[in-house]
């Protein structure tokens, strides 16, 4: 696997990890499980860093020094393709002729390593796209900066030169077909997952106990990382809203932030406490920087929703995560999220950004204890739909299909 700009090893929820991380992590660990042996290579970010870190049996972790360690942001990595690659093909070149037997790249970057990986090698380059430039510029936050049209070429030459293409969804399917000239025969939707054991249904009270909020609270929950494609301003003016009509709930009502700056989030880095402020609610704002894992499930399970507004998701993991612990999840009716979230039944799809939108759902899941209550039985089943070891046996089909396919135009 490649995955250039951010690593496996990183803590997801700030800068650029995120969702790709726990993919390439998770898809990883479950490929090994099956026999397969998994190296990925992801640019080294800190001097310290050994050549090889073990992940987990049988996947182990290649940082490929180029470019300065610290400091270089992602739209600076391009600059840093060529020699990424080179270094790539020397590793490789250190082993028995025919090690590897797929390259999987995530990510556009990643894609154009692997495609010169995939000729060099003589084996097929499987590429997940995970967010694509002409979507995200089509879905674009008020005052966010479009992806540069050189990420579109890029992109473009990526899906050319991919074998298969993964899709998480049957939309980001059709936008790799009509956006980007996909052949269609070359697309296989393959669903992110979610860790059933890691992620389930947890005791509220337990939860609230553990983080030292009243067990009468109304929480209100945002996962991610934070910027403005991901909206977390739109909770915070339903917050405001919906106080703004039950003035009663101020003393119960907690907002909780969990992550860490990112993308162009990280320009203005405070721009969220200063809406809070200027909201007039910061006294029911809580900011929590990144948490693992246990946390989380945690912060999951004291909420009485999580709120997923984003302009785009390509998937939406926070969301099948959220629903796995029992928790309904109110999210912006976008890419992915329409997939992750039964509407109605697992929690609400919201049309558009309107805060007052979000308020009137949230007041009805506040005053509706039994609602809640049939969305948290709803969001556990949906989530049921949804798991890593599904994904990676689906990735594991991909992969077997562009071996066939590749042996098939070799012989031609
Ligand atoms: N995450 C985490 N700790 C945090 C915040 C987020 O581990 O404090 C993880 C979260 O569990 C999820 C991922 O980051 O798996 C975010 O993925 P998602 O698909 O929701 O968004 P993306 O980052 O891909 O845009």
């Amino acid at each position: 696997m490649i995955s250039l700009h951010t690593s496996p090893l990183d803590q997801p929820g700030t800068g650029d990890a995120g969702g790709m991380n726990v993919y390439v992590t998770e898809v990883a660990q479950r490929l090994a499980q099956r026999g397969i042996e998994v190296d990925i290579f992801t640019r080294a970010t800190n001097s310290q860093l050994p050549a090889l870190v073990p992940l987990s049996p049988g996947v182990n972790v290649r940082h490929i020094v180029s470019g300065p360690f610290e400091g270089l942001a992602k739209d600076e990595l391009p600059g840093q393709l060529c020699v990424f690659a080179r270094e790539v093909l020397r590793t490789e070149a250190q082993f028995d002729v025919g090690h590897y037997d797929v390259v999987h790249s995530h990510y556009w970057l990643s894609g154009q390593v692997g495609a010169l990986a995939r000729d060099r090698w003589g084996v097929p380059l499987v590429h997940s796209m995970h967010t694509m430039a002409k979507v995200k510029n089509d879905l674009l936050a008020e005052g966010d900066t479009p992806e540069p049209h050189a990420r579109v070429i890029g992109e473009e030459q990526v899906v050319a030169a991919a074998d298969m293409l993964i899709a998480n969804t049957v939309d980001e399917a059709k936008d790799l077909i009509n956006a980007y000239d996909a052949d269609p025969g070359r697309v296989e939707v393959v669903h992110p997952g979610v860790d059933l054991h890691a992620f389930r249904p947890t005791s509220q009270a337990a939860a609230r106990a553990r983080l030292g909020l009243r067990q009468d609270a109304e929480v209100l929950l945002f996962v991610g990382r934070i910027q403005p494609l991901k909206a977390p301003d739109v909770l915070l003016r339903a917050a405001a809203e919906l106080l703004r009509t039950d003035p009663a709930l101020r003393d119960r009502l907690v907002v909780a932030v969990v992550g860490g700056p990112s993308g162009s989030g990280l320009e203005h880095p405070t721009a969220l406490a200063d809406l809070a402020g200027s909201l007039g609610i910061d006294d029911v704002v809580r900011f929590v920087p990144p948490v693992r894992r246990d946390e989380l499930v945690d912060w999951y399970a004291a909420a009485t929703l999580v709120c997923v507004p984003s302009y785009n998701e390509s998937f939406g993991l926070v969301a099948v995560e959220a629903q796995a612990v029992g928790t309904p999840v109110v999210a912006a009716a976008v890419g992915g999220l329409t997939t992750a979230v039964a509407d109605g039944r697992s929690g609400f799809l919201v049309d558009g950004h309107d805060p007052a939108d979000y308020a009137r759902v949230f007041a009805s899941i506040i005053e509706a204890p039994q609602l809640r209550a049939a969305l948290s039985v709803g969001a556990v089943a949906q989530a049921a739909d949804f798991s890593w070891d599904r994904t990676a046996d689906a990735t594991l089909a991909v992969y077997r299909r562009a071996v066939a396919l590749m042996a098939s135009e070799t012989v031609r």
